[in-house]
């Protein structure tokens, strides 16, 4: 089984360039990958000789009502596909009340579900991450998606997990 990966956050905190990092090459797309639809963007990435598949999702801007709204559409179907979920937040945007409900719905989801703080390029990681623990998602992992820093070792740790 390859492990279906989904990048789920607000706009504009980098998951398409975390996506596009992930598969790199256009031949990676699987636009026919079985049991998955294509309103969504789906990338086959490799790390290590392992192989899987990540989900770029729209965003979820926090201007929609509710959180049955809020988390409807691509990026809940995102979610129910996926394997593991990687949530990504915006270091230099800092906590926003989006991030809120959306930690909330995915701590009681029972998905596997990494937290990562994009952006950190030019910040002091330790300033940068402390407000993010109060998402109670647990361990962070920074990462700079524009140049692929801390990329790797995430994508180890989250795939040696499963
Ligand atoms: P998405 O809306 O979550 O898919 O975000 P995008 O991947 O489209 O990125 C939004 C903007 O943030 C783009 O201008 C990216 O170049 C920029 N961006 C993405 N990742 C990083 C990063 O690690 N550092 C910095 N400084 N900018 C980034
Ligand atoms: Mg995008």
């Amino acid at each position: 089984m390859i492990p279906v990966i989904a990048l789920v956050g607000r706009p504009n905190v980098g998951k398409s360039t975390l996506f596009n990092r992930l598969t790199r090459s256009r031949d990676a797309l699987v636009a026919n990958y079985p049991g998955l639809t294509r309103d969504r963007k789906y990338g086959e990435g490799t790390m290590d000789n392992r192989r899987f598949i990540v989900i770029d999702t729209g965003g979820i801007s926090g201007e929609e009502e509710g959180i049955d709204s809020m988390m409807a559409g691509q990026s809940l179907q995102a979610i129910e596909e996926a394997d593991i979920v990687l949530f990504i937040v915006d270091s230099r945007a800092g906590l926003d009340h989006a991030d809120y409900t959306i930690a909330k719905h995915l701590r009681v989801n029972n998905k596997k579900t990494f937290l990562v703080a994009n952006k950190i390029d030019g910040m002091d990681p330790d300033i940068a991450l402390a407000p993010f623990y109060e998402l109670g998602l647990g361990e962070i992992f920074a990462t700079t998606a524009t140049h692929g820093r801390g990329v790797k070792s995430m994508m180890e740790d989250i795939l040696g997990e499963i």
